[in-house]
């Protein structure tokens, strides 16, 4: 017989067993059904976060829970020991889908990271020929890429590395959105820039967008450098922002796309690597690996979670819907004293709320958000995220436009 929870009990529950690794909104979730999430009470709410923009497709989408439920009933895993008869038509769909000659698939957004920071140093010693151990790798400020060891040594949040040291060497943090500041560091460490990490929206660091212009800045002065472009999209692809990847607004192609959250729809973990032959022909048998990554029930579940987001022409959805929900948002701030500023693009948004980082009136909005009937949580302080599951229709995100200014009214001043 299974075990059921109040949201009270559960909360005791994971406060008691489970690690303090995070700090989660005071609600339990049970169920989810497209833009809606339920209680264990029953309580129904709008999904404002999506799991970080891993259920772009909406929650339990019929066509991955199918694919995955077959998948998972007829061969699970084989591991990488063996061929398996679903990898190879899953690798064609996505290498051909993004214009990339190779696909590298591990399953956490970090993994891929990980790959991506590898890949790129391998390739700067064997095909660009930098001397042993002096490959540059460049980052941003207030990057986000994840959690293991590796990537916590470039960060700049204090939470983030704390204690986690030594840290591993070989990457130069420059401003993000500051084209001159990427050009010094390239001159500074010239003959030895392996390549260039970058979101193409910060998206934990509070959605900031670049201006227009400026990654297809970077991406030139990667290629006058010989230095691989990186683009991680792990948030920003699979249709977030109005396209399928948040570079396709500038047009450009990356040499190395990480990608990850809503390649599965948030059914399973899965992320990928791609990049070309010349980049990826350096990674031979024995040289990298993941138990899990690629398969059968990962490509599968990757393959029916690009189709949703193609038949449904979510990248269109995202576009217009976000337009629609800036322009609401900016007729309530005109005369707002609590939140200063909406920003983002397509369905990747944040708002503004006028207080320091330090205080809980976001938390306290998001806490009132939730009595409300809509998820989302603060990413800084004062920053507000908004990513709803890109399924929403007009309807329901005028519905939630409702709900949040409703919501900022009662902080007003
Ligand atoms: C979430 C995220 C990651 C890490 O993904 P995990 O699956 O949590 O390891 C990496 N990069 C970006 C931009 C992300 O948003």
């Amino acid at each position: 017989m299974s075990q059921t929870v109040t949201s009270a009990q559960a909360i005791e529950l994971e406060n008691k067993y489970g690690a303090h690794n995070y700090h989660p909104l005071p609600v339990v979730l049970a169920k989810g059904e497209g833009v809606y999430v339920w209680d264990v009470e029953g309580k129904k709410y709008y999904d404002f976060l999506s799991a970080y923009s891993a259920v772009n497709q909406g929650h339990c989408h019929p066509v991955i829970v199918k694919a995955i439920a077959d998948q998972a009933a007829t061969l699970a895993l084989t591991s990488r020991a063996f061929y398996n008869d679903k990898l190879g038509i899953y690798e064609e769909k996505i290498t051909k889908l993004f214009g990339f000659d190779k696909v590298l698939p591990m399953n956490s957004g970090a993994e891929a990271v990980e790959t991506a920071l590898k890949l790129c140093r391998k390739w700067a010693y064997e095909v660009k020929g930098i001397a042993e151990n002096q490959a540059k790798i460049i980052v941003c400020e207030n990057n986000f890429h994840g959690r293991t060891t590796t990537i916590i040594s470039f960060s700049n949040d204090p939470d983030a590395r704390k204690n986690y040291g030594p840290y591993t060497d070989g990457f130069i943090r420059v401003a993000y959105n500051d084209i001159d500041a990427l050009k010094a560091a390239m001159e500074a460490n010239k003959g030895n820039i392996a390549g260039f990490l970058v979101e193409p929206i910060q998206g934990e660091a509070g959605v900031y967008v670049p201006d227009a212009g400026y990654l297809t800045a970077a991406k030139e002065l990667c290629k006058q450098n010989n230095a691989l472009f990186i683009a991680d999209e792990v948030q920003t692809g699979i249709a977030r922002t109005g396209k399928m990847l948040a570079i396709d607004h500038e047009n450009i192609k990356a040499d190395i796309l990480v990608l990850g959250k809503a390649l599965s729809g948030g059914a399973y973990p899965i992320s990928a690597v791609l990049a070309n032959d010349e980049v990826m022909n350096v990674i031979k048998p024995g040289q990298h690996g993941s138990t899990f990554g690629g398969n059968p029930t990962a490509a599968a579940v990757a393959m029916a979670a690009l189709d949703v987001v193609l038949d449904e022409k979510l990248a269109d959805n995202a576009e217009k819907l976000g337009q629609l929900f800036r322009a609401e948002l900016n007729k309530y701030i005109a005369n707002s004293n609590i939140c200063t500023l909406v920003r983002g693009k397509g369905l990747l948004n944040a708002i503004i709320i006028n207080d320091t980082e330090e205080s809980d009136t976001a938390w306290n909005i998001c806490l009132k958000l939730r009595d409300n009937g809509l998820l989302a949580k603060p990413t800084h302080g004062n920053i507000i995220r908004f990513a709803p599951p890109l399924v929403m229709n007009e309807e329901q995100l005028l519905d939630c436009v409702r709900i949040i200014t409703e919501t900022l009214k009662e902080f007003e001043r």
